[in-house]
């Protein structure tokens, strides 16, 4: 069995952000040179998420509208978390946007559905974060 390891850094300049890394983790399986098997892309920090779903902006724009809704960044001292920090609502929106995805590998190619894209989604940004993509299989 072949086994591939990467990092994805990200450097996002606004607080919250979506960002379409499908490109990227095509990429990664070119290199690889891994045909059949599983990729898994996890999000390596408490405030960010890897999801996958449609590359439209009016989607993205009622996921930030929705998750706002649910978990309001302000006012920040709402959470007890918020000590030192004000990134409690950003904790909350990774939850529930999820850490990781793992998609198929089928003849060298990322097995999506029709409109499958893969998202890093930023919730505390502008500072260094990354994801990780490890990819097993033959
Ligand atoms: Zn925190």
């Amino acid at each position: 069995m072949k086994s591939y390891r990467k990092e994805l850094w990200f450097n996002v300049p606004t607080r919250r952000a979506f960002i379409n890394i499908t490109p990227q983790i095509n990429e990664c399986l070119i290199e690889s040179a891994i045909i059949e098997g599983l990729v898994l892309v996890n999000a390596m920090h408490i405030t960010a998420s890897v999801f996958i779903n449609d590359d439209e902006s009016g989607l993205h724009h009622d996921f930030e509208v929705w998750l706002e809704r649910l978990a309001p960044h302000e006012p920040t001292k709402q959470y007890r978390h918020n000590v030192g920090e004000d990134n409690a609502d950003a904790h909350l929106k990774r939850q529930i946007m999820g850490r990781e995805v793992v998609v198929a590998i089928t003849n060298g190619r990322l097995d999506l559905g029709p409109w499958e894209q893969i998202f890093y989604g930023e919730f505390d940004g502008r500072r260094k974060k990354r994801a990780l993509v490890k990819i097993i299989g033959e």
